[in-house]
């Protein structure tokens, strides 16, 4: 009977075996750094939503605080049988003053929603910076919170540089900056608005000389409702912990960006980035 004999190429296999394997190294290093970027995708999820309970977290939190003082003073007032003029005064000022907490939590958190919402755009138009940021100035230190603090200007005669930012919302960017510089720093400390041009961009920095931020903190102050510890603590300056998120949320829908330099004691600088027209 005759044999059948099937010789093979041991060199097409060997090819064959090395285009295999070179193959499957490639779709290892594919799955692995798919797999890399998987489980940073998870992390990053890990942590907005850790971040999300937290702020639900403190924002229950500081809409409980004015809720129960204004209960409080109600069941006060509703076990005095005579309550006095002065016991009314008394109770209307306390409950007038956490109602207005509570309205600018409220509002605060509805402005950050609108800035954060991708389905509206801002109202973007082209404007002068300098002019703009001298009239922001002037505005502000006719503002009676303004009257123990040192005020400054530093804008050179010659800026020139057009920037595309929504007015209204800049406005409240650096009323928020204002106002914390205010808070967060004594009677008699300075507060100073200055506007650099540089390549294509333009810094508006707004500085104080007041408490400063630690450094611990400072990688978190942008974040929402994040308040350096002694801020919740009762005594202490009060805010929602969202004016910063709502700065950081209105330069970045500008294409800007925004950072804060500080030491503890020496004060803090806000330095926002624009790009010119
Ligand atoms: P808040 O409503 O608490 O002021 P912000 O988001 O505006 O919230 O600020 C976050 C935290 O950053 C504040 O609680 C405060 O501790 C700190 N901070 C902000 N601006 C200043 C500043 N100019 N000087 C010192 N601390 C500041």
């Amino acid at each position: 009977m005759a044999q059948k004999t099937t010789f093979q190429n041991p060199g097409v296999e060997s090819d064959t075996i090395e285009t295999l394997s070179k193959k499957l190294l490639k779709t290892t290093a594919k799955l692995s750094a798919a797999n890399k970027e998987l489980s940073k995708t998870n992390n990053e999820l890990a942590e907005s939503e850790r971040k999300r309970k937290e702020m639900l977290a403190n924002i229950s939190h500081d809409l409980r605080a004015p809720i129960t003082a204004i209960r409080s003073a109600l069941d006060l007032l509703s076990t005095l049988e005579n309550p006095t003029a002065e016991d009314i005064k008394s109770t209307i000022g306390l409950m007038d003053r956490r109602v207005s907490t509570l309205e600018s939590l409220i509002q605060d958190m509805y402005f950050l929603f609108c800035v954060e919402d991708e389905t509206r755009p801002l109202d973007l138009e082209d404007v002068d910076l300098a002019p703009f940021l001298e009239s922001y100035f002037y505005d502000a230190i006719i503002d009676s919170r303004y009257d123990s603090h040192d005020m400054q200007l530093d804008i050179p005669m010659d800026l020139s540089c057009h920037v595309n930012i929504d007015v209204q919302k800049t406005i409240r960017v650096l009323d928020n900056l204002f106002t914390n510089a205010a808070k967060y720093s004594g009677d008699g400390t300075s507060i100073t608005l200055s506007c650099r041009t540089s390549g294509k961009n333009a810094t508006i920095t707004v500085s104080d000389n007041g408490r400063g931020i630690p450094a611990e903190s400072l990688a978190h102050i942008f974040d929402r409702t994040y308040t350096v510890s002694s801020s919740r603590s009762p005594g202490s300056p009060t805010g929602s912990g969202l004016g910063l998120a709502i700065v950081k949320a209105v330069v970045e829908k500008e294409n800007g960006t925004v950072t804060c330099e500080s030491e503890v004691g020496k004060g803090c600088t806000f330095v926002i980035t624009l790009p010119c027209k």
